[in-house]
């Protein structure tokens, strides 16, 4: 198996017929070992069951699998063969589900993509049921590794004189927080876990794990949560509290811009902007399939630094040119707009020749 794997990996694009295998070919996998390694006796064959599985190297085979065992000490073959090419529970085989976890998280590729990639190129066929498993096999089996391999990271970061631990969540609306704690300069990220939302409790214990497993930080660095605060204070009191320079700025500029941005939102969507750029796309879009613009991509780029110029824009072939007129008169109405609401900024504005019309409205 190792040999066909060497081989098979070092061709490119479809395998070629020889090296498929036939389907449902009989495969019989039995430890060579046939002495006891405990007291030496002969060794009997235990229990044999067949399997069906599916893999990249191993094509979809059927297997007799042998286990044997010592009848005198009662000693059992811990792994066998089997075992290392399929995980318990299962019938995928590991190079599978690693293929399917690499395509779905590292190349973001969507389940038909994966499906088409596995037909072209091992010439198997999957149920689009099998991807969503095969990528939750692959992140458990990352998760199992990682932990597996805290100790070597964690021999890492102190041959670096150790790590500042940055803490922080995420989650969109109505959705569970991901929160993550990442050992900086590493950008490894040691621990992470869903939660319910940022609470203490929960931090706690994922602070409690990510210590017991590489150690206490030189320094912990977070945003102004209070809860990471005394998640903080209850593992870890005696280790210096960073505050985040970014979110500290966000939440300054929240407090002060909180007026004028609240201003700023009525008038855009006073000035329906939204409707009126979705209307201008859906026009490109349609002038762009019966391949003839009514204008340029230059003249376009010269009437947005310019509205004024739109004065001057022939608009009797008017079918599709009001979207421009409204999209450049909106530049206009929103330069007012703003200047009304952030006078210092838009001071540094460029003064254009406004129409009346579009200034009144
Ligand atoms: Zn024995």
């Amino acid at each position: 198996m190792k040999l066909r794997a060497q081989l098979v990996l070092q061709l490119g694009g479809r395998l070629p017929a020889a090296c498929q295998l036939p389907e449902g070919y009989r495969l019989e996998i039995v430890s060579p070992e046939d002495t006891c390694p405990d007291c030496g006796r002969g060794l009997r064959r235990n229990r044999t069951s067949t399997h069906q599985p599916v893999g990249l190297m191993l094509g979809r085979p059927c297997v007799r699998r042998v286990q044997k065992g010592c009848p005198d000490c009662g000693w059992t073959e811990p792994r066998d063969g089997y075992r290392q090419l399929v995980p318990p529970g299962g019938n995928y085989a590991f190079d599978l589900i690693v293929e399917v976890g690499l395509a779905r998280f590292r190349d973001l590729k969507p389940d038909t993509e994966i499906l088409e990639q596995l037909e072209q190129r091992w010439g198997l066929t999957l149920p689009r049921s099998a991807v969503g498993l095969l990528s939750h096999s692959f992140l458990d089996g990352l998760a199992a590794v990682h932990q597996v391999r805290l100790p070597g990271l964690r021999a890492q970061l102190e041959e670096d004189g150790g790590y500042a631990m940055h803490l922080d969540g995420t989650c969109e609306p109505g959705t569970e927080v991901l929160f993550a704690i990442v050992a900086a300069p590493r950008s490894w990220t040691l621990q992470a876990a869903k939660m319910t939302s940022e609470n203490v409790g929960e931090i706690s214990q994922l602070l409690k794990a990510c210590v017991e497993s590489v150690g206490s930080p030189v320094a912990v660095m977070h945003d102004l949560s209070p809860t990471i605060r005394q998640a903080k204070e209850a593992v870890i009191p005696d280790v210096p509290d960073l505050i985040c320079h970014y979110h500290f700025l966000e939440n300054v500029g929240t407090k002060l811009c909180e007026k004028p941005h609240t201003k700023l939102t009525q008038a855009v969507r006073r000035l329906k902007t939204r409707p009126a750029l979705a209307n201008l796309r859906k026009d490109i879009v349609r002038w762009n399939r019966r391949g003839k613009s009514p204008i340029s991509p230059q003249r376009m780029e010269e009437l947005l630094s310019h509205p004024e110029g739109a004065k001057d824009l022939d608009l009797v072939p008017c079918g599709g040119w009001w979207p421009i007129s409204c999209c450049v008169g909106w530049t206009t109405s929103a330069r007012i707009c703003a200047a009304s609401i952030f006078p210092s900024i838009c001071r540094a504005w460029p003064s254009t020749a406004v129409p009346a019309a579009w200034a009144s409205g």
